[in-house]
This record gives structure tokens, C-alpha cells and sequence, in this order.
């Protein structure tokens, strides 16, 4: 078994402004906020984060700006264990994203700007190092194309793909064949089994429904894997850290619903502080929940 899987994420990297407050605005309003704080996000930074703690060998391949949150972010994932020498700096801003956080829920607006740039041809430059992952992690915060060529150099090297698919968007039906795992969360799911055929679903779906946990099949059969009860403060990247949790437990040789176990104490923790990394778990706190 291995303890530390070579996991590879291609997506993207973004500066996360989040602001805390007791209410929402109306369209023209202007409200005095509790809080603001920037912190590191993007979904697959916060995937590669995620699977770093936990113990893994992580590369990211992504593209940030020219600019200090794309020079702070590159030092953060660094900080972090993350091999970070195949982001490439592009002329483009780095990507941001706006979070309101109320009512321990949240909205968000991305923008992608330097995230644009992992198109095909960009990732087609990182084929070996896909090529030497044990997992793939990827989500839709990157062109399509890029997803795509990713998948193909993946498959090409029986490396193990999980897709999380936010934002959702229709997928191709032979970008849906190639992935091993999908992990939308529900309202994702709706949109995505539309494109999906009855046994696709079964073999690859991973639903994540907040603090419900997770449901699967198990051959013909719907299970739930249960969450853990915490004291949410934060869910902004729960399910990113499912995702790190459940490809890291995967390439440990974890049984599907193990993994998912797993996937689902390190996301119960990550709620506990504000923002997106913050509270990603170490491998012994997921341990020890699972106990
Ligand atoms: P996000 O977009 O905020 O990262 P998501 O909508 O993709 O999240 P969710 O289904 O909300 O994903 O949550 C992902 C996983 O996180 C859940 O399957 C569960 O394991 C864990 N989780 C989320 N909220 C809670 C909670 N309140 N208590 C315990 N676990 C939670």
C-alpha cells in the first residue's frame, strides 16, 4: 500500500476575498460587513492542499498572473509541501474569487483570468508528469480542453481520474467515459446525470450532500456514507477537501466507501475555521476521527 500517492492536480489557483456578514444586500444596497479576509483558493489548489496534508506527493499544473497574489499564492503552495513547478506565470490577472459567507452557508463569483490559459496545448507541455501520477484530480475551473487533454494523457497512463464537476457544465459523453469518478455535490448531480447513462451513474458517481455525507452504488444498491457532526463555521471548499481526502485514500488502496469515509472526516474538519484551506486536516486528525 502506498502511503504516499503520487497525486497530480491540473486546475485552477485563486486569491479567495471573503467577507463574513449577518445579511445579504439587495441588488442597489449598500450593507457594513463583520469581517474580510483574503485567503489561498481555487478548487484545485484547495484539492492539492487538501491532499498534501493528508500525506501525499502533490503537484499542481496551473497558470497564475503576473501579480502579487499570484506571487503570494505560488509561495503559499509551496509553504504547503506542493510542488509548484509546473504553474506558469501568464499575462492575465490571477484568479480571484468574491465569498460572501452568512448564515454558515455562502456565494461566490469567480473569475478566472490566468486560469484560462491551462488550455490543451498548455497541458499537452505536462504530459509526464500526468503521466507519473497514481491520481488525477481535476474540477471546472479551467478551459474544458485543458480538462480534456488531461484526462486523455491520464487514461493513456492507467492513471486513476476523479472529476469534480463544478461549475457544472454540460460534459462531452467521451470525457464522461474516461473518468473514473465524479464527485458533484446535488445540485451539480441534477444537472450532470442528464448527460449520463444508468450504469455510468452507478459505476462513478459520488454524490457529496453536505452534512449528509456522501451516497454511491454499491452495485445495484444506493448506500450513504454518513458525515461527521461538527460545528460548521465554513463549508467554502468541504467539497474540495473531500476530493483530496478520497484521492489520497484511493491511492492508499482504500476500498471505494473507506475512501469516502475518509473524504468525509477530512471535510467535517475543514469546516471548523474560516476559509477554504484553513482548516484542512492533517493525516493523523482524519485518523483519529475515523476511529
Ligand atoms: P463547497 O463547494 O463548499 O466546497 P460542495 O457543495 O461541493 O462544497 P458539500 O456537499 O456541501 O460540497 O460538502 C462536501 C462534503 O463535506 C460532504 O459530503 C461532507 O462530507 C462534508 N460536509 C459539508 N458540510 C458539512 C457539515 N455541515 N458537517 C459535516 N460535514 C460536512
Amino acid at each position: 500500500m502506498e502511503n504516499h500517492p503520487k497525486i497530480t492536480v491540473v486546475g485552477s489557483i485563486n486569491m479567495d476575498l471573503v467577507t463574513l456578514t449577518d445579511k445579504l444586500p439587495e441588488m442597489g444596497e449598500t450593507i457594513t460587513g463583520k469581517q474580510f479576509k483574503m485567503n489561498p483558493g481555487g478548487k484545485g489548489a484547495n484539492q492539492a492542499v487538501a491532499a498534501a496534508r493528508l500525506g501525499a506527493q502533490v503537484k499542481i499544473i496551473g497558470c497564475v498572473g503576473r501579480d502579487s497574489f499570484g506571487e503570494n499564492l505560488l509561495q503559499h503552495l509551496q509553504s504547503e509541501g506542493i510542488d509548484v513547478s509546473n504553474v506558469e506565470p501568464v499575462t492575465d490577472s490571477t484568479g480571484t474569487a468574491l465569498i460572501t459567507v452568512y448564515n454558515n452557508d455562502n456565494n461566490i463569483i469567480v473569475v478566472p483570468g490566468a486560469n484560462n490559459h491551462v488550455t490543451a496545448s498548455f497541458v499537452e507541455t505536462k504530459r509526464d508528469i500526468i503521466a507519473d501520477s497514481d491520481i488525477l484530480i481535476l474540477q471546472l475551473e479551467i478551459p474544458l480542453e485543458g480538462v480534456q487533454k488531461a484526462v486523455e494523457v491520464a487514461k493513456e497512463n492507467n492513471v486513476t481520474v476523479i472529476l469534480n464537476p463544478a461549475p457544472i457544465t454540460e460534459l462531452p459523453a467521451g470525457l464522461i467515459e474516461q473518468i473514473d469518478y465524479l464527485t458533484p455535490n446535488e445540485h451539480e448531480h441534477s444537472l450532470l446525470i442528464k448527460g449520463m447513462n444508468e450504469q455510468q451513474i452507478k459505476e462513478k458517481v459520488i454524490v457529496t450532500k453536505g452534512s449528509r455525507g456522501v451516497s454511491l452504488y454499491k452495485g445495484d444498491e444506493e448506500i450513504t456514507i454518513p458525515s461527521f457532526r461538527v460545528n460548521a463555521i465554513d463549508t467554502t471548499g468541504a467539497g474540495d477537501s473531500f476530493n483530496g481526502g478520497l484521492a489520497v485514500a484511493l491511492g492508499r488502496g482504500l476500498s471505494l466507501p473507506d475512501a469516502c469515509k475518509f473524504g468525509n472526516a477530512a471535510a467535517a474538519l475543514s469546516t471548523l475555521k474560516l476559509g477554504a484551506q484553513t482548516g484542512m486536516p492533517g493525516k493523523e486528525e482524519v485518523e483519529t476521527m475515523i476511529k
